[in-house]
């Protein structure tokens, strides 16, 4: 038996679709052909976005890729005491505090938003302003958010696939959120708790997590976890490279499945296109043998209408 244990992470906020499928079949993979275990985290904290139905309809999706898990499913809202227990050790060392910031202030007194960030650096206004959460929201009337005080100098980050890369989170993003308001974990911190307390050692997930980890590797540094191996892999894109969105039901499993589309036809395509030229028509467990993300594709999946063709579905939607 060996030590790896792998994760599929999907948040229910809408259907599965060919990119999921595309990245938690990589994962499986990744951990299975080296007779790994895999863990299934519903990842439903961010509950302005999560959808009733949605958590079923993630397991109905996975079962019909041929898809398994070891042990029960984790449903990340149910376990929240751990990733408290972890925002209160940094709270009392000093290393997280209570922000009242509004989104504009932190705009105005922020320099120019940093290449690739999406939001601008935080620039620490509220370091060191108040003494508790009751009293930054009783002297503002707003709600706090945490934020984690964000290690100056840089970090270094290996990943399988874009080899080795240096970070500055202190320069470029700032002390971040880890908690939205009470009782509402920011997913920074509670991915990195769950991956610790599920002792994931690889973790497979889309390419636009990339920059994330360095985040998450200060927040390993200072609540002691050890660090995942990471991967990030190349997004599915549709035929004119943007990303497939959830908002849509563009290339969802859940209407492959109501074309009458073979699951093993759409994983034999999902192996086609990530390194194994000659799957035929399988369920995971036959390829996991031969499966290695050494053989990926290094750029986006581009889904074509010929690939559309091929997996049943009417083209032209997108
Ligand atoms: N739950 C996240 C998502 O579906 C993935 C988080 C992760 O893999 O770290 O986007
Ligand atoms: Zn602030």
């Amino acid at each position: 038996m060996s030590d790896i244990v792998g994760r599929l992470a999907p948040s229910p906020t809408g259907h599965l679709h060919l990119g999921h499928a595309r990245s938690f079949l990589l994962a499986w993979w990744h951990a299975r052909a080296r007779g790994g275990r895999i863990v299934l985290r519903i990842e439903d904290l961010d509950v302005e976005r999560v959808k009733s139905g949605m958590i079923d309809a993630t397991f109905a999706d996975l079962a019909w890729l041929g898809l398994d898990w070891d042990g029960e499913p984790s449903i990340q809202s149910h376990t929240v005491t751990h990733i408290e227990l972890a925002a209160q050790s940094l709270l009392a060392r000093g290393l997280a505090y209570p922000c009242t910031c509004t989104r504009k202030e932190v705009a105005t007194a922020a320099s120019a938003p940093h290449a690739g960030e999406l939001t601008p650096r935080y620039p620490g206004t509220c370091r060191g302003k108040w003494r508790s959460i009751a009293e930054a929201e009783s002297a503002t009337g707003r709600a706090a958010c945490l934020r984690f005080v964000a290690r100056e100098g840089p970090i270094e980050i290996e990943d399988g696939i874009h080899g080795r890369r240096t970070y500055d989170v202190a320069r470029d993003v700032g002390d971040f959120p880890i908690y939205r308001r009470a009782g509402s974990p920011a997913y920074q911190l509670a991915v990195v708790v769950d991956d610790a307390r599920q002792g994931v050692t690889e973790v497979v997930r889309g390419d636009d997590l990339l920059e994330s980890c360095a985040r998450q590797a200060l927040l390993q540094e200072a609540l002691g976890y050890p660090r995942p191996r990471w991967w990030h892999v190349p997004l599915v894109t549709d035929a004119t490279g943007r990303r497939l969105a959830k908002r849509s039901d563009d290339m969802s499993l859940a209407s492959l499945r109501a074309a009458g589309t073979d699951p093993r036809a759409v994983v034999a395509w999902v192996a086609r296109r990530s390194g194994m030229p000659d799957a035929e028509r399988s369920w995971p467990r036959e390829l996991a043998a031969r499966f290695s993300l050494e053989r990926l594709p290094r750029e986006a999946l581009a889904v074509g209408p010929a690939d559309l063709e091929e997996l049943g579905l009417p083209f032209g939607r997108s």
